[in-house]
């Protein structure tokens, strides 16, 4: 979302009317502007981080950690300083959905060079000393995936009480005020209320609580019939959550088609490699991760789509939320892995047929228009088909998937681009930028080597629910693609052969996947698969790359290397092992004021380097990033995909 309001928002009634409007004409704008930029080619890689950010407000006196409600305010000076100098700030900023939270990327994208592997890190640590600046000294910016005691009471400086039978509420919910919702955008509170009115109800997101030796059961607010879960009843649950999140640009169409689905059997490893939310409204949870919890946050199907009526009044049963993992891929080679039902409307993907659209995209361009808008406003109603994308992007930017495929905007000079949504927020800035420079290098891997990693969607989506479960990165396997020792090896200079592709037929069989552990996916299995961390290594040997860089690069991976071993604990874990040693923790699950408030001050210290958590990072990290690429570098080798027309 760019600076700039985008008027008023209709009322849901008035957006209901309109969502075959939006369907109709998003589905025109798709085709033209596929047939405008099918064929750009050449485009290098480019590439940029995501990191959400939530400020919390220490009061030391009584110990108690809140969420504070300045988002607002912090923007308005830092979207200044941006519009002030648009081409020459160092970092962007945009609101999200928390009032206490904001979102930040580099100024720029990064470009093709090894060299800028190493400014990842400076730029995200510039970016928290620039929103430091201009905070109370009590107050601190954090790149935590969700605060420990979001919706439990008083969470807010300044507080506020949740006020759900307030007409004007627009989540109604029992824990999360309206208030705690960025106010300065409508986007946010239309979103909110259509979800709800769409859906009929309140949403119902469901955790199990971690059963303590004295876990006090029911849970405060536990449906009845199911004493042990933890119940969240408002968007503000999942999408008040931080992420981390990279788009990258590819040479051309096909490439970020292949790209993204080579990228998606890896969105679940990545969840559980990046483990960070095990607690919520208090308690600790069974769950490691955000990912159903804000799944459930925004899933606006109505009792008919989730399957617990008979359809009458909506078209289709929808399997899952509009926040959810792909449902299909893209490339033809993924196509024989699309083994779960895809559901579309079969008029939208003939019009998409007939425009020209070959089957795979038509059926994926189908898929996201089975959901209607739920954010229409009154300005962009009418449109020009030939030029504009604002009905398409309606659609689009609220099917929140693990991988999004993003067409060139209108009028730019931006390439084709796939982005990685799956990634928990990390800590440290070190974390951040190792795992956003590890999954950059792995699609230079992927498209050199041409690795194969394409296993059934239904397999993926197992993937997905199997990496949230507690210390899922140490104590689960996932399915992963098998390769024979023949076909894929590494020798002293690289990696010969190709990893094994599709069988003739393009058939699958169940000899094409196992389960494996994270580590074994990282760091490899003897015989069978060389790891992903040795293929990088592999990759960069074969590269110019400044010594800094690649000192920098190598801390990166051995850090990765060893979270994925075990040697290291994910954040969650981390987390949760604070909780049950802290002096107040009564075995009973709750996370209190006071153990909330050590927990953060812990986290705080860690972030600014001032306490080593040696379980957690190691013994230190000391990369050598830098803020702005030295001169000599700029003549290094670009990295290249596999563009045939460079
Ligand atoms: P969204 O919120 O829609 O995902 P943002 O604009 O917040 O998009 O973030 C997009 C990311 O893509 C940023 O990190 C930005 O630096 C990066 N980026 C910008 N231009 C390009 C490009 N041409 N190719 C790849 N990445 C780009
Ligand atoms: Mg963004
Ligand atoms: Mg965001
Ligand atoms: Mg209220
Ligand atoms: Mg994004």
């Amino acid at each position: 979302m760019g600076l700039l309001s985008e008027g008023s928002p209709l009322s849901w009634e008035e957006t209901k009317k309109l969502a075959n409007h939006v369907r109709e004409h998003g589905i025109t704008q798709f085709i033209n502007l596929y047939h405008r930029l099918k064929d750009r080619t050449g485009d290098i890689l480019k590439w940029g981080d995501e990191v959400e950010y939530i400020i919390v407000k220490f009061d030391d006196e009584n110990r108690v950690a809140r969420v504070s409600l300045k988002a607002p305010e912090l923007l308005n000076y830092l979207n200044e300083k941006e519009l002030a100098d648009p081409k020459g700030v160092k970092s962007l900023w945009r609101p999200e959905y928390g009032a206490y939270m904001i979102e930040g990327t580099p100024g720029r994208p990064f470009g093709g060079l090894m060299a800028h592997f190493n400014l990842v890190e400076a730029n995200m640590r510039y970016r928290r000393e620039e929103v430091t600046e201009i905070l109370d000294k009590d107050e601190c910016v954090m790149s935590i995936t969700n605060f420990p005691r979001l919706g439990a009471p008083e969470f807010t400086h300044p507080i506020y009480y949740p006020n759900p039978d307030d007409p004007n509420s627009s989540d109604k919910s029992l824990y999360f005020p309206d208030e705690a919702i960025f106010p300065a955008h409508p986007r946010f509170k239309t979103v909110t209320r259509n979800v709800r009115k769409r859906r009929g109800e309140k949403v119902a997101i469901k955790l199990k609580v971690f059963k303590d030796i004295n876990t006090k059961l029911p849970v405060e607010g536990a449906p009845k019939g199911e004493p042990d879960v933890v119940a969240l009843d408002a968007m503000g649950f999942g999408m008040g959550c931080c992420c981390l999140q990279l788009t990258f640009q590819a040479c051309n169409i096909n490439e970020a088609r292949k790209l993204y689905d080579q990228l998606a059997p890896l969105c679940p490893i990545m969840l559980a490699l990046t483990a960070a939310s095990p607690i919520y409204r208090g308690y600790l949870t069974e769950s490691d991760c955000r990912w159903n919890v804000i799944s459930s946050s925004v899933d606006c199907r109505t009792e008919e789509e989730r399957g617990l009526r008979p359809l009458s009044e909506n078209k289709f049963r929808i399997a899952k939320s509009r926040y959810d993992s792909i449902d299909s891929y893209l490339s033809p080679e993924g196509a024989a892995y699309n083994d779960v039902p895809l559901t579309y409307d079969e008029q939208d993907y003939k019009r998409l047929r007939d425009g020209g659209i070959d089957p795979l995209l038509a059926q994926h361009v189908a898929h996201l228009f089975i959901r209607d808008t739920v954010s229409l406003f009154s300005e962009k109603i009418d449109q020009n088909d030939e030029e504009d994308t604002d009905h398409f992007e309606n659609i689009q930017s609220t099917n929140w998937q693990t991988m999004r495929f993003k067409p060139p905007p209108p009028n730019s000079s931006i390439g084709w681009r796939v982005e990685f949504r799956p990634c928990e927020a990390q800590i440290s800035d070190f974390e951040n930028a190792a795992i956003v420079c590890f999954v950059v290098l792995l699609t230079r891997v992927i498209l050199s080597y041409q690795l194969n990693f394409l296993i059934p969607i239904s397999k993926v989506d197992e993937n997905m629910q199997t990496a949230q479960k507690r210390d899922a990165c140490r104590k689960e396997k996932f399915w992963f693609r098998k390769t024979s020792k023949k076909s894929c090896y590494i020798n002293g200079n690289g990696v010969n052969g190709v990893h094994n592709g599709t069988k003739e037929n393009g058939e699958t069989n169940h000899e094409e996947y196992e389960l494996l552990t994270v580590g074994e996916i990282f760091n490899g299995k003897a015989d069978t698969f060389p790891g992903l961390v040795p293929l990088i290594r592999s990759y960069l040997q074969s590269m110019e790359v400044d010594p800094d860089t690649h000192c920098t690069i190598e801390q990166y991976l051995r850090f990765i290397e060893k979270r994925a071993s075990g040697e290291l604990v994910t954040t969650a874990t981390w987390m949760r092992e604070q909780v049950l040693n802290h002096p107040d923790y009564k075995q009973d699950s709750v996370v209190s004021d006071r153990i909330n408030y050590d927990l953060l001050k812990r986290i705080k210290d860690i972030q600014e380097g001032k306490v080593i958590e040696p379980t957690l990072l190691g013994k230190g990290n000391h990369s050598k990033t830098k803020d702005s690429l030295p001169p000599a570098l700029q003549k290094q080798l670009a990295m290249n995909g596999c563009c045939e027309n460079k």
